[in-house]
Formats: structure tokens, C-alpha cells, sequence
């Protein structure tokens, strides 16, 4: 059986005094909660500050993003090491926006993900299309790639540290969500390719998050879906009530 995952991407949001306060308030509404895994991954400045705001919670801390290398003439990067340090468990790899916005390509997306794991992080692997893709019916050919490229080189063994999640680009942050049979449609293909290149039980045992404005109105019918074991949530975890409410949704 697979737990949900919901996780909460606060993207560069936030400044110090509302990062703390927006952890404090999730702790105070989400301490009963033991039937979800819960996580926010706040801008890096901000993750100490939110790590000890969590501290007493089953609520854990990832990052928005990580560098390759171990350590170095890197400016402005940080390493998986540096995020281990300060008490992250996950962190967010591929997201579209550094793919699109910041250049990212397959091939440090894949580099990120196998150094994560390696420094005994849990990587949220982001896959998904461009609107353009989907209309041109390339979907499927462009998320396999992406999840080939992205695991690549990666045991069995160690896959298992994956989450992937599915946002397709034209949902982010755009008020427009797949619908639940879009989202089930490419999650099942996800499940399929990950037993082709693995086994039909690590597909089994590998959570996949749908991301692409989920919101508190349509977090029941998206993980329904038979192949929804989570959201990745960008606007909606900004805000105390309506995050709180996503995963209260799905206990
Ligand atoms: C995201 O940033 O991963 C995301 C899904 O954003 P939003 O929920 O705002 O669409």
C-alpha cells in the first residue's frame, strides 16, 4: 500500500516571519496527522528557520533544489550534503520551471537525482508536458522521456527513494488542473513504464503526486484516482487553511 504524500512547494514565496508562521500554523492544525506524509520545501534561505518550527511534528522538510556536486567553486549552489545538514529529508528535482525558466536539462536533472540519493535524500522527480506538447499528442513520449532520462543508471534498489511527480506545465500555476482522467491517464503510463524498466512491484511500491494548481476543491476527486498517491501543491500550501484542508481531505 502506497501512503499519500502531499508536499508543499513554496517556490520563492514567503519571507522569514511568514515562512515561520506559515510552518507554525500547519503544525498546529496537522499534529494528529499520521496516515499522510506531509512535507513543505520552503525557499533555501528559510529552511533552518522552518526546520525548527517543524521540529516536534511528523511534518518534514524538503527543498526546492539541490546541486550535483559535492562541494566547490559552485556560486550560489548547494549540495545535497548542505540540505542533509539542515535537517531536509526531500527534495524537489526537475521542477518545469527550472527546466523551462532556468535551463535544465535531463541529463543534471538525472545527475541530481542519483547525488540525492546518495546523500540519503528523497528526490521528488517532476516530470510533465508543455501545452503544446499535449496538444501535439506528444504527452506520453515526453514524460517517458523524461522519466527515463531522470532515472537513468538508477538500481532498483535505489529507485525506490523516488517520488515522481506529474505536473503537467500548463496546470502549474495557471488555475487550470487536469482533469482527474487526464491525471490517471499519464499516471497509469508512469506506473507501466517504471515496470518496464524495473519490476512490476517496485511500480507498485513508487508514489506518484499529481502537481498543476491542486487546490482544497479538487483534492478528493484527484486522489481518487486509482494511480494519485499525492499532490504537489505550489499556490494552494502558501496558505494555512487551504493546505491544511488538502490533507485533512485525504486522511
Ligand atoms: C508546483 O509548483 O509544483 C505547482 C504544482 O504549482 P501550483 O499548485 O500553483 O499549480
Amino acid at each position: 500500500m502506497r501512503k499519500p504524500f502531499i508536499a508543499g512547494n513554496w517556490k520563492m514565496n514567503t519571507n522569514g516571519a511568514g515562512a515561520k508562521a506559515l510552518a507554525s500554523g500547519l503544525v498546529g492544525q496537522l499534529s494528529e496527522i499520521d496516515s499522510v506524509d506531509v512535507a513543505v520545501c520552503p525557499p533555501s534561505v528559510y529552511l533552518q528557520s522552518v526546520a525548527k518550527a517543524l521540529s516536534s511534528s511528523n511534518i518534514a522538510l524538503g527543498a526546492q533544489n539541490m546541486y550535483f556536486e559535492s562541494n566547490g567553486a559552485y556560486t550560489g549552489e548547494t549540495s545535497a550534503e548542505m540540505l542533509k545538514d539542515v535537517c531536509c529529508t526531500y527534495v524537489i528535482v526537475g521542477h518545469s520551471e527550472r527546466r523551462h525558466v532556468l535551463g535544465e536539462t535531463d541529463e543534471m536533472v538525472n545527475k541530481k537525482v542519483s547525488t540525492a540519493i546518495g546523500a540519503g535524500l528523497l528526490p521528488i522527480l517532476c516530470v510533465g508536458e508543455l501545452l503544446e506538447q499535449r496538444q501535439g499528442e506528444e504527452t506520453e513520449a515526453v514524460v517517458s522521456r523524461q522519466i527515463k532520462a531522470g532515472l537513468a543508471g538508477l538500481s532498483a534498489e535505489k529507485v525506490e527513494a523516488v517520488t515522481v511527480a506529474y505536473e503537467p506545465v500548463w496546470a502549474i500555476g495557471t488555475g487550470l488542473t487536469a482533469t482527474p482522467e487526464q491525471a490517471q491517464e499519464v499516471h497509469l503510463m508512469i506506473r507501466k513504464l517504471l515496470a518496464e524498466i524495473y519490476s512490476e512491484s517496485v511500480a507498485a511500491d513508487i508514489r506518484i503526486q499529481y502537481g498543476g494548481s491542486a487546490k482544497p476543491g479538487n483534492t478528493a476527486e484527484l486522489m481518487a484516482c486509482p494511480d494519485v498517491d499525492g499532490l504537489l501543491v505550489g499556490g494552494a500550501s502558501l496558505k494555512v487553511d487551504d493546505f491544511a484542508a488538502m490533507i485533512k481531505t485525504v486522511v
